[in-house]
């Protein structure tokens, strides 16, 4: 794991307890309107990400790193583009969901500058967005393959829907709410509260601020047999739902 990464993991804090410029901007739990008339509470709780050297180093998944995630160009406010840095935890979840499309295509999925984590202040954050939440991505690139025309748009699009339901993918289009040159896919509006925070705090600037660091939960961080037992190794890897077919 990245050095960056301390013994206890990332370092989580309730947006609320941020200094009040960075508050302004990410609006935790506040409502915002979506393109559809729908409201969606803003997520609370984000990874705090202190340099751009912990943000080239952590790994979110095998292929992604988080730094992926956080390419934004000046439509992104210039404080949320300073370190340190905060995206919404549902991050994880995304970047689950992208190694699975890229273990189905089998080539590196590359997202877009400002495809990843907008905040409501982004210029393209006009409505709620899974941008926002960190649970959208937009690929430009799978493989060598430039996604800027129908034929390769539809083609993944199609093959992401066979992954699974729970990835929305925008349809090939020109209008507002389709795609021609890159792939959209989000999770919709995902918000983590993260097992290490407790929910018994008001909805405000508190006190004293409260942090968690999240606690490392892969098995190779307990001290876990690197080699898994023979019988379980074999049925998992080959996908068998059962687990016994010897
Ligand atoms: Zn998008």
């Amino acid at each position: 794991m990245a050095e960056t990464e301390t013994e206890s993991g990332l370092k989580i804090v309730d947006a609320f307890d941020l200094e009040p410029d960075l508050r302004a901007l990410l609006r935790p739990g506040e409502l915002v309107e979506g393109i559809g008339g729908q409201y969606h509470h803003l997520p609370r709780y984000f990874y705090e990400i202190p340099s751009h050297e912990a943000a080239r180093q952590i790994r979110v998944t095998p292929h992604f790193g988080l730094n992926e995630f956080l390419l934004v160009d000046l439509k992104e406010a210039a404080r949320i583009r300073a370190f340190p840095r905060y995206v919404p935890c549902a991050i994880r979840i995304l970047a689950f969901y992208l190694e699975r499309l890229r273990e189905a295509t089998g080539a590196p999925v590359h997202l877009a500058v400002n495809g990843g984590y907008r905040s409501p202040a982004h210029k393209l954050s006009v409505a709620a967005t899974p941008h926002m939440w960190a649970t959208a991505a937009d690929v430009y690139k799978i493989g060598t393959v430039v996604l800027r025309e129908r034929a390769s748009i539809e083609t993944y699009n199609r093959l992401i829907e066979d992954l699974t339901d729970d990835l929305y993918v925008m349809p090939y289009g020109h209008e507002i709410g389709k795609a021609d040159d890159h792939i959209h896919v989000d999770l919709g509006y995902v918000s983590i509260v993260p097992r290490e925070i407790s929910e018994d705090r008001l909805e405000g600037p508190q006190p004293r601020p409260r942090f968690a660091y999240e606690e490392r939960r892969r098995g190779d961080r307990r001290g876990w047999p690197r080699e898994p037992l023979p019988e379980v190794l074999p049925a998992a890897a080959h996908g068998s739902p059962s687990g016994h077919d010897k």
